[in-house]
């Protein structure tokens, strides 16, 4: 959220860092390679049809990711499965997602707990500046319990087809020879086995890793590692009147004492709010940080108690290898989480549907086994559609989180009306918003200023701890 549209970065976009290579029998398409990619050689569709079944696909993970890869897959035909380790899962998280969200996945009213219409961004001083100001009256940024949001969006992709399996992936075994299955290997529970689970086999065409943070479908393809924030949260209920003032607001507080690199947050929740903060470079230090947040909120969450304490790794850019073979990574497991943000839901539900889209297609509904070049189709998408985003992102996470200055400056911007108007534009409706010519000469001027002041002051502050 913390998110500012500079549209002069529209049109940058990178390289896919794939690693390219399809399984060692698939049949003979020339892939582009890394420095030719504008060059591919389009070939006609060489995969066999299937007969007898439809193509088989597995998704692990029913998180938003999951959940949304697999309604796709079974509206489109596919026999899709889709395997979740814990129905009732509370994802650590503060659940706040883009408008458009709920628009783009249909999603009913009663899911979403609070409506935020109100953001407080807090300095380092604690100097409060309120955004929100140039919402229309429909517009606002949704907050939601992850368990209640995961298990609708499963449950719709059941009714529309695909089989729920409540089961703990835990190997795969690779193809040998070209259009053979993957081996999947899980836990599965039930009411009749109980917590012990059965272990049982699944054979599928292709897989989606739609697994988290901590993925086992990226081991499994040696995806490689990412640098992640680990982010900590504790929800806290507090006394109704307190809850009032939240109703529908959500705090941000900057500085170097609630994180060195990220933000504090207060999000409102049906009945009490998540306090956290989220750290990549100083990960021991996170509960310190967690405590500075606290007291930084203090006065306004006084009498509250903690209900429940949670922590998860958040993804800082994508893996190396998001592909191999038939099978890809979607979500948290790809890596698909903002910088500056922090923002993973809508990404995650985005490119489960993105990737789900690329199978039906490239299978023609299930009817023809897919390949590797199928599944690269999501990725180039996913690549050209968001990176602009994410570099953004990264971009004002470095020039804006590097010094308690900086976050003055990042604060003092944040009061300008265009500033504000652009940041929720980009923020709500995923898109980054061309601007006014005058208020982009105004805004780059002013953020010079900010800039040049917060740098001053730092060197002030610097020759003061000589
Ligand atoms: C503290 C915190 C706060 C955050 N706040 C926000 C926020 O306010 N807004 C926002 O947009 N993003 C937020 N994020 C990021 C967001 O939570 C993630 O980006 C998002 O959950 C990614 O969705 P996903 O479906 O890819 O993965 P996940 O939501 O992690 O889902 C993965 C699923 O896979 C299942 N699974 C894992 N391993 C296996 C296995 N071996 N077998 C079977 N199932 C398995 C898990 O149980 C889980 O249900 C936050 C993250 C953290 C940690």
């Amino acid at each position: 959220m913390a998110s500012i549209a500079l549209k002069t970065f529209t049109g940058l976009r990178q390289a896919s860092p794939e690693n390219h290579h399809s399984i060692s029998l698939q049949k003979a398409v020339a892939l582009p390679s890394q420095t030719h990619r504008r060059i591919q050689i389009i070939a006609g569709k060489t995969s066999p049809k299937i007969t007898g079944r439809n193509l088989r696909v597995a998704v692990i993970g029913g998180g938003p990711a999951g959940g949304a890869a697999a309604e796709t897959l079974a509206k489109g035909g596919i026999e899709t499965y889709l395997i979740e380790r814990k129905l009732d899962n509370c994802k650590p998280c503060g659940g706040a997602i883009p408008l458009c969200m709920v628009g783009e996945f249909d999603l009913p009213l009663d899911i979403i707990d609070r409506k935020v219409t109100k953001m407080k961004m807090i300095s380092p001083s604690n100097v409060a500046v309120d955004i929100g100001q140039t919402l229309k009256p429909h517009e606002y940024i949704g907050m939601v319990r992850r368990e209640v949001l995961d298990a609708y969006l499963r449950d719709r992709a059941a009714d529309i087809g695909a089989t729920v399996i409540n089961g703990l992936f835990l190997k795969m075994d690779m193809p040998t020879s070209e259009n053979q299955p993957y081996v999947l290997h899980y836990t599965c529970y039930n009411a009749k086995t109980g917590g012990a689970g059965e272990k049982r086999t699944l054979e599928v065409d292709a897989v989606i890793g739609a697994d988290g943070a901590n993925s086992r479908i990226a081991k499994s393809i040696n995806a490689g590692d990412y640098e992640y924030a680990i982010a900590f949260q504790e929800r806290i209920k507090i006394p109704d009147d307190k809850m009032k003032y939240y109703e529908n607001l959500a705090e941000m507080y900057v500085g170097d004492d609630v994180s060195p690199d990220f933000y504090g947050w207060v999000f409102p929740k049906c009945d009490h709010v998540a306090v956290g903060t989220g750290t990549v470079t100083h990960k021991g230090d996170i509960k310190k940080f967690q405590l500075a947040t606290r007291l930084r909120a203090r006065d306004k969450i006084l009498g509250g108690k903690i209900i429940r304490v949670e922590a998860h790794p958040i993804p800082e850019h994508p893996r190396p290898r998001r592909l191999f073979g038939r099978v890809t990574l979607v979500g948290d497991a790809a890596g698909y989480v903002t910088k500056c943000s922090g923002e993973g839901i809508y990404f995650a539900a985005k490119s489960g549907r993105m990737c789900a889209e690329a199978i039906v297609e490239g299978s023609e509904n299930g009817k023809r086994m897919v390949e590797e070049r199928d599944l690269r189709n999501y990725l180039e998408k996913w690549d050209k559609t968001y990176w602009p985003t994410y570099k953004v992102l990264d971009v004002l996470q470095k020039v804006f989180y590097r010094s308690n200055p900086a976050r003055e400056a990042f604060v003092e911007m944040c009061a300008d009306e265009y500033v504000q108007k652009m940041t929720f534009d980009s923020y709500l409706y995923k898109k980054v918003v061309p601007g006014n010519p005058l208020d982009d000469l105004k805004l780059a001027v002013n953020t010079i200023g900010s800039l040049v002041r917060a740098n001053a002051l730092r060197k002030e502050m610097d020759k003061m701890s000589v």
